[in-house]
């Protein structure tokens, strides 16, 4: 799967590495990063390294790579979080709250008692969402289920 660069999407610029983001996990298809507004610590995004708008417009393929790593990325973000549970949620058109227009997937650690919500009310602190991604890069790389990674780093 080749990366597909629009210049205009902020994704794309961060999978070409003209924009900065805190990775945790990086292969040929797939890159994995930590929301710049985390609804919760530890809302981790997955996209495809290609540029498909939403799922409408991306193929089987690319979708199974996003799945392939939501395994591993869950199982890590409870070692980490230790949250009640994980909310998995993806959007489609501005109808569905889709604000970026590059296929991503989240996954939200949450905690009984946490509301409900898609989009975080503030930028998170640049440390802490550094400190999160070492943690959640190092049970990604402990894990039972180990998946292959280049070495990611902010
Ligand atoms: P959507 O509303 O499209 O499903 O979610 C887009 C997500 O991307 C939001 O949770 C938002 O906080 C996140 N986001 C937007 N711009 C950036 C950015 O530049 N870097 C990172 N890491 N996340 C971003
Ligand atoms: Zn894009």
């Amino acid at each position: 799967m080749s990366a597909s660069t629009q210049p205009d999407c902020i994704f794309c610029r961060i999978v070409a590495g003209e924009a900065h983001s805190h990775p945790v996990h990086e292969d040929d298809d797939v890159l994995a990063f930590m929301d710049i507004q985390p609804v919760e610590p530890g809302h981790t995004l997955i996209i495809p390294k290609h540029h498909y708008e939403n799922l409408l417009e991306s193929t089987p393929e690319a979708m199974a790579a996003v799945a392939r790593v939501s395994v591993p990325l869950a199982r890590a973000l409870r070692e980490v979080f230790s949250p009640d549970g994980i909310f998995v949620a993806q959007t489609n058109g501005v109808a569905a709250g889709q604000t970026v227009f590059h296929y991503h997937l989240h996954l939200i650690p949450r905690w009984h008692g946490s509301r409900v919500q898609l989009h975080g009310r503030r930028l998170a602190d640049p440390e802490e969402l550094a400190a999160h991604a070492v943690r959640i890069r190092a049970a990604l790389r402990g894990g039972e289920d180990a998946i292959e990674t280049e070495s990611v780093q902010d």
